[in-house]
């Protein structure tokens, strides 16, 4: 009776403190702007798949297994956990063993699980005591994150302790009555330990200090949590649950731009009144503080483990730049913490003449990524650091025109000329009338009452790029080769402003959308073919958030069809002795899950096909997207485009094949800066389809 009324005041207290603090949480949340969740059944697969599956853990099978291993005895040790509780309540032993073989079941689970937990802990405790492991290092990693993680790891460690302390003492107090299935347990008393030398009343001791110490660790434990970068214990699985459904190509629209450019583009709509009759207050655009940021940001922020998976695979963190993805979260739940009781406190008005961008994450961090989506790729709780950061910079350039020089020149072209260069609309087509290239233009098939299949988009690097002009006329030649029915928008295509939206510039990538869609419309485009990712992700991906859909493929999608239909053969010896590498352009492979269509295409050319270390999902970017081709990088110990290079150099690969204008451009620069020219050569695989074809 002691012992339960004992237990209940205890319970009574930890979950008095727990609700306290999920109030203050709660409050936390309201500061925050809406984000939009839909799609409950995918949502609970993904959450089945990655959380409970734990896939994306398996990623690095070794590391994985041992956490994966944590994640799942803690599933199996929680039920015996519930069970002590009701126990305690109920002044009972083994309450729930009214469920016959199923409890017998998660006791034996439990009770294996409780050692091989152990183990790993252990292992985990090594690891990061004694050997010095580079991800859980950098800036953001301070002296209390250590701290943090070892004492939790310690209490992980001791629940098992007690677990199996009390799984033993349960099995020597009943050798013949036993309720559950104790495999360990049972096989420790049998072999190391002299029952009979241990008497009734000794055995009753240690079982009730196991039990107690255990249940008491819990309770600590889990109030504890929400103080610690342990909080993830509680928020990775929902974090799973409501993470983005879409590829991670896809950047959400700014409904507030849209809404702007459309009404600078219609100025009737923009004399008309709201059809609330008040004019809606200004929202800022982008995040500069934490009030700006959406509830799923900062839900983010409380699931992120510290784990460093995605610094350790950032292109611009591996080549020395200050930018690091789990500073990110890390920084945005700091600014809650100090920013956040504050608001609650003194109202939305409160200032500390502070905020999240500049005090906590710099300029030069942000200007640093590039978009390539590693980062989100390997997280295990499916956060997505990009969104965050492109939030970040449209908050630098539409409110404060703070972005690099470099970048506004490249806007202000994009802007006056339809491209990032300063290259007239009129030259558009000089990349196929230069070389005597017949090329069907839009406006005069469909002059000549025809409508044609395909749109080829060429993109602006396509047109203006002197090495890319040379991948748009071989994959027109191929078109022209199989009698492909297509046109191409010449003099009228504009840049989608890709680049622009990802370093920022909202407004213009907008207008530049709204434009696009409007001729499509004229021309009753439905089918487009790009040779660019980047835009391959922008019309597949973003704009249907502007009611415009399209059936859109990459060159690569569209080569691999024709090789399918048996409408391509080489039989060419021209590459049959070169060990030919594919690098995944990002925004086809983790952006789009597009891996096997560039693939399938070498496949079919005569050669040896080898993968660099790092390939598919794992491949490091190039170095040029989100805005990077227009600047110069930020400072650091390397470019991003050596350290892929010598990805190349180490695969001993004669040919690095690609895919993508910017992915060409920074190949072709690494090659040149190794001086490897003569031994090795960049072709985009529509040059080695046509050239394997003798066009
Ligand atoms: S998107 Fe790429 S560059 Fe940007 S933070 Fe993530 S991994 Fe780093
Ligand atoms: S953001 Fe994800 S990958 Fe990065 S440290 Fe946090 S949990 Fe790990």
């Amino acid at each position: 009776m002691t012992k339960q009324i004992i237990f209940i005041i205890i319970l009574l207290l930890t979950l008095g403190v727990f609700a306290y603090t999920v109030t203050k949480i709660v409050l936390l949340f309201k500061l925050t702007k809406p984000f939009p969740i839909r799609d409950f059944p995918k949502r609970f697969l993904l959450m089945l798949k990655v959380a409970i599956g734990q896939t994306k853990i398996f990623r690095f099978p070794l590391v994985g297994f041992a956490h994966a291993l944590v994640f799942w005895g803690f599933c199996v040790v929680g039920f015996g956990s519930l069970e002590m509780v009701f126990d305690g309540i109920l002044n009972v032993e083994k309450s729930f063993a009214f469920m016959g073989w199923f409890y017998d079941f998660m006791m034996a689970a439990g009770d294996i699980f409780a050692l091989l937990v152990g183990i790993s802990i252990v292992a985990f405790l090594i690891r990061r005591l004694v050997m010095h492991i580079s991800r859980f290092k950098g800036i953001e990693m301070k002296k209390i994150s250590k701290i943090d993680a070892n004492l939790a790891l310690t209490a992980i460690l001791f629940l098992m302790i007690t677990l199996m302390g009390m799984n033993i003492y349960y099995v020597i107090l009943h050798p013949e009555n036993l309720v559950g299935v104790y495999p360990v347990s049972n096989f420790i008393t049998s072999n190391f330990i002299s029952i009979h030398s241990i008497n009734g009343h000794t055995a009753h001791f240690w079982l009730e200090f196991f039990w107690w110490s255990h249940i008491v660790t819990i309770f600590i434990f889990a109030n504890a949590l929400p103080y610690s970068k342990h909080f993830h214990v509680f928020m990775s699985i929902p974090n799973v649950f409501l993470s983005r459904l879409e590829p991670l190509g896809k950047l959400e629209n700014m409904e507030s731009v849209t809404k702007e450019v459309k009404l600078m583009m219609d100025p009737n709509a923009a004399f008309a009144a709201p059809a609330s009759g008040e004019a809606e207050p200004i929202a800022r655009f982008g995040v500069k503080d934490i009030e700006d940021i959406t509830w799923k940001n900062y839900f983010d922020s409380l699931s992120c483990t510290e784990c460093g998976r995605c610094t350790s695979v950032c292109p611009a963190n591996i080549t020395g730049k200050k930018l690091s993805p789990r500073k990110i979260m890390m920084d945005t739940r700091a600014r809650m913490k100090e920013k956040g009781p504050q608001l609650v406190q003194q109202g939305k008005d409160f200032s500390d003449e502070k905020s999240l961008v500049r005090n906590y994450i710099s300029e030069e961090e942000l200007w640093a990524c590039t978009t390539c989506n590693a980062c989100a790729q390997e997280c295990p709780v499916n956060i997505n650091h990009p969104s965050l950061i492109v939030d970040m910079r449209r908050f630098l350039f539409m409110e404060e025109s703070a972005a690099p020089g470099e970048l506004n020149a490249m806007f202000t072209n994009v802007e006056n000329n339809g491209a990032p260069w300063q290259y007239p609309p009129q030259d558009r087509m000089k990349w196929a009338t230069e070389a005597s290239i017949p090329v069907p233009v839009m406006a005069d098939v469909f002059a000549s009452g025809k409508k044609p299949e395909y749109l080829v988009w060429i993109g602006s690097a396509g047109a203006y790029d002197d090495r890319y002009k040379k991948v748009s006329r071989d994959f027109v030649k191929i078109l022209n080769h199989l009698e492909i029915d297509y046109a191409v928008l010449g003099e009228e295509e504009i840049d989608t402003g890709d680049a622009a939206r990802r370093a920022g510039n909202e407004m213009l990538y907008q207008m530049q959308t709204l434009q696009i869609i409007e001729i499509l419309k004229g021309y009753e485009v439905s089918k487009i073919i790009t040779c660019c990712p980047h835009d391959y992700n922008t019309f597949k991906n973003e704009y249907s958030d502007n009611d415009a859909h399209y059936e859109v493929l990459h060159h690569s999608q569209f080569l691999q069809k024709l090789i399918k239909d048996g409408k391509i053969r080489i039989s060419t010896d021209m590459f049959s002795s070169k060990r030919v590498t594919f690098h995944d352009p990002c925004y086809l492979g983790r952006g789009n899950n597009e891996y096997d269509a560039p693939r399938t295409v070498l496949k079919t050319i005569p050669c040896k096909t080898i993968e660099m270390k790092r390939n598919k999902s794992f491949a490091l970017c190039c170095g040029a997207g989100g805005g990077q081709m227009f600047k110069e990088a930020e400072k650091g110990n390397k470019e991003v485009f050596l350290e892929r290079i010598e990805d190349a150099i180490e695969a001993k690969a004669d040919i690095i094949a690609t895919a993508c204008p910017f992915c060409m451009v920074m190949m072709t620069d690494g090659i040149k800066y190794k001086n490897m020219e003569d031994t090795m050569k960049n072709y985009d695989i529509a040059e080695m389809v046509s050239m394997g074809l003798g066009l």
